[in-house]
């Protein structure tokens, strides 16, 4: 994407730094040496600046979540590097996203995989970050409206699936979505969750590594089941 050099550029810079710094600091809890390079690359490409309200803009690159209307939020830039790093992303990938909101992890995952599906339950929310995704020509990153709890089964099945709003439980579409050796990433609990990542083998078995706690806000369900 071309827009690495707007005028926030050096702000981005930073915040880039701060999430690696965090990394090397944290990288005992979550088991990690660290965020990927092309991870911190590709953050250091997206206008996060573009994704929130017009109010919230100059807090834009700080390292802390974001509110970006109808009680969602945005997450904190280190979680948005630490999630895409778990998801151990490669440029031919497909990967499905579980709450678009904003449209900034999307955006992230579009620099770093060839497709992206993202779902979103609620429609302002998934309109506006289409609208946005759109004008910064992210061609490759795919949106839809409805309940990401059933995944998007058109497209599967994934690489890897990342899910940005906490259900009670690991929903069974998605695991089943999942590609034989793909990767789930995943906050699981109820006021406080642990972020999880969930592997499948090839015989179709499933792994579960905890990684760190974390706090989102809860997966809601359309109630046709
Ligand atoms: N990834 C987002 C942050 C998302 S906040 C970003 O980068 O901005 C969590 C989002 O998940 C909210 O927008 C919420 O509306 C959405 N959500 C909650 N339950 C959902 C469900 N069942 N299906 C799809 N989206 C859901």
């Amino acid at each position: 994407m071309a827009f690495a050099q707007d005028d926030r550029a050096p702000e981005r810079r930073r915040m880039v730094e701060e999430i690696s710094d965090m990394a090397g600091v944290v990288g005992g809890q979550t088991g990690r040496e660290g965020i990927d390079q092309r991870v911190l690359d590709a953050m250091g490409k997206v206008p996060r600046h573009e994704f929130v309200p017009a109010a919230q803009r100059p807090s834009a690159y700080r390292n802390r979540p974001l509110a970006i209307g109808a009680g969602q939020t945005i997450s904190q830039p280190y979680v948005v590097a630490l999630m895409s790093d778990l998801m151990q992303l490669k440029p031919q990938d497909t990967v499905l996203e579980i709450g678009t909101g904003s449209g900034y992890q999307a955006a992230v995952l579009g620099e770093l995989v060839r497709d992206v599906y993202s779902v979103e339950i609620v429609e302002p929310l998934g309109r506006q970050a289409a609208a946005v995704l759109g004008r910064l020509g992210y061609d490759n990153v795919h949106t839809r409206i409805g309940d990401g709890y059933k995944g998007w089964p058109e497209h599967a099945p994934y690489d890897a699936i990342i899910v940005t709003a906490a259900p009670d439980h690991v929903p069974p579409a998605l695991i089943e979505q999942l590609k034989p050796g793909g990767r789930l990433v995943i906050p699981v609990g109820d006021q406080f969750q642990k972020l999880m990542v969930i592997t499948k083998h090839e015989d179709g078995t499933t792994a579960s590594e905890e990684i760190v706690p974390v706090q989102f806000v809860p997966l809601t369900r359309d109630n046709d089941g």
